[in-house]
């Protein structure tokens, strides 16, 4: 069993062995019964300090090793993978009447997003249980993470995206050798479609939410965003939710460090929404502290990765977000284009859709409310150069002139 002290239910808090179930609670189901991975905390808080990382030299999401449910670093892909660097905006901070704004961008991971952080654990995984076969469903770039980091080992991959995934997350997949599918559908159609053929042929399946693995990759982002700012994380954390996995993991790896006692407290996490796709944060508004009650809806927005409409970590991201103290913002698609242009003008990060959602969200906030000389960070979770449409649409076009002096005075 190694270092996980068990896989526990979210909804009904039933604990299972790992070596025993592979994704959700059979007695929830897949939807309810996704599983958090439990650790033996006061055996790490007395084998494990901050000072180990500091120490460990390596500038990769694998310095927190001890924190990851993995058995050792033999299946580890050469790849590069998290560490991602943390910019300060200063300037940025005041206008928006922050005392100070981190950047943490994301899309400087090996395939450009910050699904390989749970992607490289995955690889890891169906090595150790030696699936050679690992599928998954996605709107994009889940599916071109998990190609490229299995391209890096003999394993194949086969992926399911929706016919409207943007072309260059397609293409990414293809240059990395999967097989794909391109369904005929929305990327929840896909997702059940993946999740029958991982059954039917014996596939690992990677999809968001059913392997309980992917939200400890995804914590790693937080783990880092405090280390990297000396263990003092910032009053508030940006988030991007889709599926509902990215901020679970910020919210959980946050959790983990305040039961290590390596932070006091918790930063307040803000999950972003589309407004066209906002089932988890209208889930949380109804939230009791009880049962979460799931409504799916007709997603649409152009910020294709969090484009879900029936989120498959509902439960977690509700849950996690609501014991955090955190809360959810919504932003219209306008809103999110706007962030994107801002973002890059002033700061130079150029974030696709989804990861501008975030810093659309802070700027909604920072209209509406005084934040009174707090500190935040956004996640930048992609980077634009994945989706050059959606971009186009937020800039238009070049001026085309004629090799002349004459030609360019005349548009100065
Ligand atoms: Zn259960």
């Amino acid at each position: 069993m190694g270092k996980i002290a068990a896989l526990r239910c979210v909804s009904c808090k039933a604990e299972y062995d790992p070596d025993r179930i592979e994704y959700t609670c059979p007695a929830c189901g897949p939807r309810r019964g996704t599983l958090e991975v439990l650790y033996d905390y006061e055996g790490l808080r007395r084998e494990v300090t901050r000072e180990v990382f500091a120490q460990s030299g390596d500038a990769s999401m694998w310095r927190y090793l001890p924190l990851l449910p993995i058995d050792g670093m033999a299946h580890v892909q050469p790849l590069r993978v998290g560490w991602t660097p943390v910019y300060r905006f200063p300037g940025l901070a005041k206008e928006l009447g922050l005392s100070a704004l981190f950047i943490k961008d994301d899309g400087q991971n090996p395939t450009a997003s910050y699904k390989d952080r749970a992607s490289s654990l995955v690889v890891i995984k169906a090595q150790e249980r030696r699936k050679p076969v690992v599928t998954c469903a996605s709107t994009g770039n889940a599916a071109s993470s998990l190609a490229g980091f299995a391209a890096a080992t003999k394993l194949e991959t086969v992926i399911f995206v929706p016919e409207t995934a943007p072309e260059a997350k397609v293409a990414q997949l293809l240059v990395y050798g999967a097989r794909v599918f391109l369904v005929e559908g929305s990327y929840d159609v896909a997702y059940d479609l993946a999740a029958r053929a991982a059954d039917a042929f014996g596939w690992y399946n990677r999809s968001a939410a059913v392997n309980p693995y992917l939200v400890e990759g995804k914590k790693t982002g937080a783990l880092e965003l405090a280390e990297q700012l000396d263990w003092r994380p910032p009053d508030r954390v940006f988030v991007s939710v889709g599926d509902g996995s990215v901020v679970s993991g910020i919210c959980k790896g946050f959790e983990e460090l305040r039961r290590l006692r390596w932070i006091e407290s918790v930063p307040q996490v803000v999950g972003v929404q589309a407004e066209g796709a906002a089932p988890i944060a209208r889930a949380h508004a109804r939230y009791d502290g009880r049962r979460v009650e799931i409504e799916d809806v007709e997603a649409r927005t152009l910020a294709d990765s969090i484009c879900v409409g029936s989120p498959r970590d509902i439960v977690k991201a509700v849950t996690y977000v609501h014991a955090a103290g955190g809360r959810f913002v919504t932003v219209s698609d306008a809103e999110i284009l706007d962030a994107m242009v801002f973002l890059a003008r002033r700061s130079g990060v150029f974030a696709e859709p989804a990861g501008a959602a975030a810093f659309a969200g802070l700027r909604k906030l920072a209209a509406a409310e005084d934040l009174n000389g707090t500190s935040a960070a956004v996640m930048v979770t992609g980077s634009g150069l994945k989706d050059v449409a959606a971009a186009r649409r937020a800039v238009g076009r070049p001026i085309v002139v004629e090799p002349s002096i004459e030609a360019i005075r005349e548009h100065l």
